[in-house]
């Protein structure tokens, strides 16, 4: 993991820190984070959050190609 993508867009997410460029549903970018951790799609209405799960193992997919 790198801290190649940390940015200073506020405290209060620690949750996660990396910001969710479109949403999952309707893929537009009008995206807004919700108090207590989450965002809200403007487009679609639709609210959710990320969760981490944990890091994968990156020579799990050796030798897939
Ligand atoms: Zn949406």
């Amino acid at each position: 993991m790198t801290e190649a993508g940390q940015t200073a867009t506020g405290g209060g997410i620690d949750q996660n820190r990396q910001a969710v460029m479109h949403c999952p549903y309707c893929a537009e970018e009008t995206l807004f984070p919700i108090e207590g951790g989450g965002w809200e799609c403007r487009s679609c209405r639709r609210a959710f959050s990320v969760k981490f799960l944990g890091l994968t193992d990156p020579g799990r997919h050796r030798g897939e190609q």
